[in-house]
């Protein structure tokens, strides 16, 4: 049963109730491989669930348009102390709605209609908003697109030079969301430095491993730093932005009154909740324990014959080519989840599929991790991906449903937060 229980859903809406239910259940039965994905904490989940979300809280604390603030103020005062202080930053903002939104306020920061932005490119691993075509980002200001290097599968720095030295964007993202390897935050910070742009690091996938210490800081090299608040992290939906004193008027002003209205104050109660876990020792050990099973599964995926895209991991996310394999993303996909291993198709660099049917697979050991897997259960999660990619090349259903009922079988030894089956 659900937990915090939710038992006036169940009275009011059960059709809503039950599909919520339907989802836990999901939730607790399947191996979940999504790179941007976790499990939050009985505790971020009660503080999403409260009487904040009746609350408008338009501006700062202490300078609201709205009054009956006596609780919200000390509230996002609490959170925007907790994200300096866990990542050791001058400015935070924790209203962005979410990791998109936070972006869009870097633009308008820092940005005119049509200034030139740089960023990774999508299929090479970058966001929609680092300046992509189908992206506002793409079409109201000039992209400049730097790619990853075909021999090494890493960031091609001297690419990012030439291009930023010959472009001259105003803004320069490192960071991105299919991206196996350590940024170089100092590296790009001395390029945007003679460049003369603005360096941003969107860390929205990697925030909880920096946070445990398991990935360096962009924090005294970007200007302006942008996350989500919920892969990594392991805090509610929502983002934060932070920044040096500098630049952290322009920030502010940019999300209210540039972008949005009143921040969600439900989220922020639960985004304050996640940064005093994740300053907790036992968070650095979980950050630790994310990096070591992402290791160790992509080392016994590599033993099976697999092409990692820059030959292995350095943080949560592996990124395979199928090709080898005689299958692509999509259907190896759509076997995985039916055999309870929950994942997604994804571009790899110089992907010649198209990005509705790619080459590759996402794969995240944030969730897992949290679910409480260690190293020692990596090699069977490479084996039941190895199995059921097969099956899905042949076509064979039987192994996939072995297959989920032994990952249903393995899940049942670890609890999840929110959620466990009725005894
Ligand atoms: C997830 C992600 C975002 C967007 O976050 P949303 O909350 O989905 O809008 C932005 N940048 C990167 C690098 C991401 O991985």
């Amino acid at each position: 049963m659900h937990e915090p229980a939710v038992p006036h859903l169940k009275d009011q809406d059960p059709e809503i109730a039950g599909l919520v239910e339907d989802e836990a259940r999901r939730q607790y039965e399947k191996l979940r491989l999504i790179a941007s994905e976790n499990y939050v904490s009985e505790a971020v989940l009660e503080a999403t669930g409260t009487v904040l979300t009746n609350k408008y809280s338009e501006g700062y604390a202490g300078r609201r348009y709205y009054e009956g603030q006596q609780n919200v103020d000390p509230i996002e005062t609490l959170a925007v102390e907790r994200a300096k202080a866990l990542f050791g930053a001058e400015h935070a903002n924790v209203q962005p709605y979410s990791g998109s939104p936070a972006n869009l306020a870097v633009y308008l920061a820092f940005l005119e209609p049509g200034d030139p932005v740089m960023g990774l490119s999508l299929p090479m691993g970058g966001h929609l908003t680092h300046g992509w075509s189908v992206s506002a980002t793409g079409k109201w200001f000039r992209p400049v697109r730097y790619d990853v290097r075909a021999d090494t599968g890493r960031v091609d720095m001297d690419q990012v030079r030439d291009l930023a030295l010959k472009e001259r964007p105003k803004v320069i993202w490192c960071g991105g969301t299919a991206i196996p390897r350590t940024i170089d935050f100092p590296a790009f910070a001395e390029i945007a430095r003679e460049a003369g742009a603005v360096l941003a690091a969107d860390v929205a996938h990697i925030a909880g491993l920096i946070a445990g210490g398991a990935h360096p800081s962009p924090v005294g090299h970007a200007d302006v730093i942008t996350t989500t608040t919920h892969k990594t992290l392991r805090g509610p939906r929502g983002a934060m932005i932070l920044s040096t004193a500098e630049h952290a008027k322009a920030v502010d002003k940019a999300v209210f009154p540039g972008l949005q209205g009143g921040p969600h104050d439900h989220t922020t109660a639960a985004i304050a909740v996640a940064l005093k876990e994740a300053a907790r020792p036992g968070f650095a050990a979980y950050a630790r324990q994310v990096v070591a099973n992402a290791k160790v599964l992509a080392a016994a995926l590599l033993d099976r014959g697999y092409d990692l895209i820059s030959g292995g991991t350095d943080n949560h996310l592996i990124l395979i080519d199928l090709t080898s394999k005689g299958v692509a993303g999509k259907p190896a996909a759509q076997a995985l989840d039916r055999a309870g291993i929950e994942l997604n198709y994804n571009a790899v660099p110089f992907d010649p599929r198209k990005p509705f049917d790619p080459s590759g697979l996402r794969i995240g050991t944030a969730a897992i991790t949290t679910r409480g897997l260690d190293e020692g259960r990596m090699p069977q999660v490479a084996a039941w991906i190895d199995e059921v990619v097969q099956a899905a090349a042949k076509q064979d259903e039987a192994v996939v449903e072995r297959v989920a009922g032994q990952v249903r079988e393995l899940l049942a030894g670890y609890p999840m937060p929110g959620w466990a089956p009725t005894p």
